[in-house]
């Protein structure tokens, strides 16, 4: 036989004969991460998709959702017209109509509310990745009331981080994957970050770096950890205190990074009862003061020849004392409440482990530094002849974030980094630009001004203290949603999870039109389905019209939502349009460089659908919304999204692309439109990466040459330092107001809570619903490798590797209960009751039961077969789920969420369980089956590809 690889093979032997006749470069959109693609396209049909390896995210490497986009692309599932609802909300009853009469009956109803008040008018969106757009045009609709879905899915560690370190992780930051020599993995991560993670822990396996998976689930990156310590869920803040404080009691910690970079030597008046009580003391020039330990006074934290101290009280020149924000911290966090003996017992981490884990941070940290001979000068113009890193990388998501305690667990784990030294330096967290982003990022949420007026700014934003809460005079909220009020001050991400629940009720006032895309709430995207589908249907006894009188939804799929829209307005699959990932938006940025990518069109659609986001900028020509139309009210973008993307900008020169800017296409970041810039984009694989100088790759937040790089690119104003902080003044600006200081003061009913969590140092409390009495086993879900949410499981490859979901149970637990594998147990919360089937394991904390995530399908929806397994043997935790806390006193019922954000405490739920009765053989609740709109006929087998299976030769 011929050598591997030999021009002499055997011909017969056809290991690379063409099987395209055209390859396209696109984007992926089977998950999140937003890898770059190949699809091979033969007689103008996908025939295969590949990896790019030149792309910055994946490097070649393509997951099996990737390659099963094939099957997204040819689902039965597809909608195929717009649709007008014919009968009963939530049958799924509709009349295909056309596009002019859909846009024509969205213009009706939208201009209508414009013209009287343009809150009426809820507009969020899933898990869409042109957030830079949506939020835009709510913005100049004139409605506060726009969110995208991270109130539910992670939006505590983004805040958290935001409001600490100017970053986080994922789109914010990464592992310096060729450095780190300690990885610490918290809670479910894997849905976020998929295949850069997994390139990343293959270099890290390598290479021998310790990866360490803190999860009460051994799956996924976990099972190829080298220690797994199964926690109990709701207790990582805990566990991160307590490192914390043998750190500190063992003098671990980088006092030097502390001191230059942070805000750990600022001085923080002690004047209990007094209005200025826990805020930075501050000079004349309004700069934080600082203790001099050369000058022996005060000075400003901003003096670059400062030689600050760390602790210590200090006499302030109108006599009162301050303390350094250390020694607060300090102090904090050597409470013996954070004593690995204390906390043992709560987070089911032995005390010796967590000893052993500080001990291994510490000596990783401080006995194995790293030293770049990289001279890099900081923002005050020191120069520094060499980078110190500290090779300890940290990585968290969901897992941590779906807390109602999930903020200041965010905000620990960012202290942990900070104490170590391990932010943005040789071998541990690094950001990607365009971050660090000043603390907090510039921009409030926008106040809502008068009918048929833009807002005037974007609807989002993060506020700098009560001044800056959307509610009214007597406190009481301004959006549906409740973000940015009392009940949750920085909720940065709104709160999806209680549009429909709050425009029901009418509280704080009903809406007249739901807009949605891409948000699944009458199933896996709702807490409490069941009463969600209840209030989608709910009438007003009074005038017989629905509560929620219209809802607009857009899908590219029949998912379980379709079925409660009144008009549909049906998008195109991600290979069918463009798309901007935009550095606006949700950037693919790695810590060496920017970047930004497109999607473009690789087939024509075979239905009559549009993209969303061609819709919507079409939609906002015909409402004549401001920056949608020119000055003669003709559309501004007439070649739709294609056309905003190239011509947008949102500044002068700044624009969706950063690449290819300027009339000849030779800038970066910003310059004047390049009608070309498409073209540019698809001659270079549909992706554009800018690369950060050498010198300003670590140390960001103070690197002059990255912020220089920065400000050139756009991504900020000005070159000014960020200071990282352990210790929030703003919080405290809260809480100064609950305790009744300042002319903004919470309502009566909201004053404990926030004096009690809006403290500014880390904490940790036990999660609301650990309240529950008689719920002994904690609920949570994962999202598996093969599926990203609802989305995979109606996918004809994918669902060969997930058809069905189980409730696993730790094997002693269940024996414990008499539960055998393979049974069918009742779950019990005190919301709701699942019947399911279990699975035994070992690899999982003893307390815990979980189930993969979003598999169980309603009946009807899909297009899937009667009978199919998501629909009798599949299921949802979320049936189990309120949205809403038990009331209170007084009947006030606050939402399941994060008292800081608001963000969903989707793993706070508490369960009992039991064997099911011997007759149980499906999965319950089991709803009706919906009606279904026209949709292809679905065949019995799908199959693809069998027309490219080259005929068969002789014997
Ligand atoms: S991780 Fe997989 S599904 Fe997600 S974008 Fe990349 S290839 Fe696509």
């Amino acid at each position: 036989m011929p050598p591997r690889g030999s021009a002499e093979r055997d011909p017969a032997i056809a290991t690379n004969h063409p099987i395209a006749d055209e390859v396209k470069f696109t984007t992926c959109y089977m998950c999140a991460c937003r890898c770059g693609i190949k699809v091979h396209l033969k007689d103008g049909g996908i025939r295969y998709i590949e990896g790019n390896r030149n792309h910055p995210v994946n490097h070649g490497v393509l997951c099996a959702k990737g390659s099963a986009g094939i099957m997204q692309h040819t689902s039965p599932a597809r909608l195929r017209k717009p649709l007008l609802r014919v009968g009963e909300r939530g049958r799924g009853e509709f009349r295909e109509i056309e596009w002019e009469e859909a846009l024509g009956t969205a213009v009706d109803w939208l201009g209508a509310i414009r013209a009287r008040d343009p809150k009426q008018l809820a507009f969020f969106t899933g898990r869409d990745q042109s957030q830079a757009l949506t939020g835009w045009w709510a913005q100049q609709f004139g409605t506060l009331n726009y969110a995208a879905h991270g109130g539910f899915c992670s939006v505590n560690m983004a805040a958290a981080g935001l409001y600490t370190i100017g970053g986080s992780f994922w789109e914010f930051g990464e592992p310096d994957w060729e450095r780190t020599k300690y990885f610490l993995l918290f809670g479910v991560a894997e849905d976020h970050d998929s295949n850069p993670i997994k390139i990343g822990l293959g270099k890290l396996k390598t290479r021998g770096a310790k990866v360490v998976s803190i999860n009460p689930i051994r799956t996924g990156y976990s099972a190829i950890a080298d220690e797994w310590i199964g926690i109990r869920p709701g207790t990582d803040g805990l566990l991160v205190l307590s490192l914390i404080h043998e750190l500190l009691r063992a003098g671990k910690i980088d006092a030097d990074f502390l001191a230059r970079y942070t805000n750990a030597p600022w001085l923080v008046i002690d004047d209990e009862g007094a209005a200025d009580h826990g805020l930075f003391a501050r000079g004349s020039d309004g700069q934080p003061l600082i203790w001099d330990r050369k000058r022996h006074g005060l000075i400003s934290a901003s003096d670059p020849d400062a030689l600050p101290a760390l602790s210590e009280g200090r006499a302030l020149p109108d006599g009162r004392r301050a303390a350094p924000a250390f020694e607060l911290t300090a102090r904090r966090c050597l409470d013996p409440r954070y004593a690995p003996d204390a906390v043992a017992p709560e987070t089911g981490v032995a005390a010796a482990t967590i000893k052993r884990l500080a001990a291994e941070l510490a000596h990783v940290a401080f006995e194995e530094a790293i030293v770049l001979d990289q001279p890099w000068t900081d923002c005050h113009g020191r120069h520094h002849a060499r980078m110190i890193g500290r090779p300890i990388a940290m990585h968290a998501m969901r897992g941590i974030s779906a807390h109602s305690n999930g903020f200041h667990t965010c905000r620990a784990l960012h202290l942990l980094q900070m104490l170590l030294g391990a932010v943005d330096t040789p071998g541990s967290f690094r950001y990607e630009p365009p971050f660090p982003r000043p603390i907090p990022p510039a921009g409030k949420p926008a106040r809502p001004v008068q009918a048929n007026s833009p807002l005037s700014g974007p609807p989002l934003g993060f506020p700098l203290g009560p001044e800056d809460l959307l509610v009214d005079n007597a406190g009481k909220p301004l959006r549906i949603d409740k973000a940015f009020s009392w009940e949750a001050p920085l909720a940065a991400h709104g709160l999806l999870h209680l549009v429909i629940t709050n425009a029901c009720r009418g509280d704080p006032y009903p809406i007249d039109t739901l807009f949605l895309y891409m948000a699944n709430m009458s199933w896996n995207s709702a807490m409490n389905t069941a009463g969600t589908m209840a209030m989608l249907t709910e009438r007003d006894p009074a005038t017989g019209e629905y509560r929620i009188p219209r809802i607009i939804y857009s899908d590219a799929y029949y998912s379980e939502m379709v079925a409660y829209a009144d008009l549909v307005l049906p998008d195109t699959t991600y290979l069918e349009r463009y798309d901007c990932i935009s550095l606006m938006d949700r950037p693919i940025s790695n810590a060496d460089s920017a970047a930004d990518a497109i999607r473009q069109p690789v087939v024509k659609p075979d239905r009559d659908v549009r993209p969303f986001q061609d819709v919507l900028i079409d939609l906002g020509a015909r409402l004549k919304l401001p920056g949608f139309v020119t000055r003669d009210g003709s559309p501004k973008y007439p070649g739709l999204y294609a056309d905003y993307i190239v011509n947008h900008e949102r500044k002068p020169g700044f624009g969706p692309l950063a690449g290819w800017r300027g009339t000849d296409g030779g800038q970066d970041g910003i310059g004047a439109v390049n009608p070309r810039q498409l073209e540019r984009y698809i001659e270079n694989e549909c992706f554009w990466r800018g690369e950060i100088p050498p010198e300003g790759r670590y140390y960001k937040f103070a690197n002059r040459a990255y912020l220089e790089w920065s400000q050139a690119m756009g991504f900020r104003d000005h070159v000014e330092p960020v200071v990282l902080q352990l210790y929030s003044e703003l919080l405290q600006k809260f809480r100064l107001a609950a305790q009744g200081h300042g002319p903004l003061q919470p309502p009566a009913e909201h004053r404990e809570r926030i004096a009690r969590y809006f403290d500014p140092l880390p904490l940790w409390y036990p999660p609301f619903e650990s309240e529950s009495d008689g719920y002994p086993l904690h609920a949570i879900t994962q999202r598996p490798m093969a599926m990203y949410h609802s989305w995979g499981s109606q996918n004809a490859w994918l669902r060969q590797i997930h058809g069905e979901n189980l409730l696993h149970i730790h094997r002693e637990r269940a024996a414990e209960l008499g539960i055998s594998d393979g049974d069918w147990v009742t779950v019990t919360s005190p919301h709701g009751r699942i019947t399911v089937p279990a699975k035994l394991m070992d690899g999982v904390n003893r307390d815990t039961v979980w189930t993969w995530n979003a598999i169980g399908k309603r009946r009807g929806a899909w297009n899937l077969a009667p009978g199919a397994h998501e629909t009798t043997r599949g299921f949802l935790l979320n049936h189990l789920i309120s949205e809403l806390l038990p009331a209170r006193e007084g009947g006030y019922r606050y939402a399941n969420a994060d008292p800081v954000t608001g963000q969903a405490a989707w793993y706070d739920l508490r369960v009992k369980i039991e064997k099911a009765p011997a007759s149980a053989d499906q999965s319950e609740p089991a709803f009706a089956a919906l009606g279904a709109p026209p949709l292809p006929a679905r065949p019995s087998v799908l199959r693809y590809g069998a027309k490219y299976r080259p005929p068969r030769t002789g014997a």
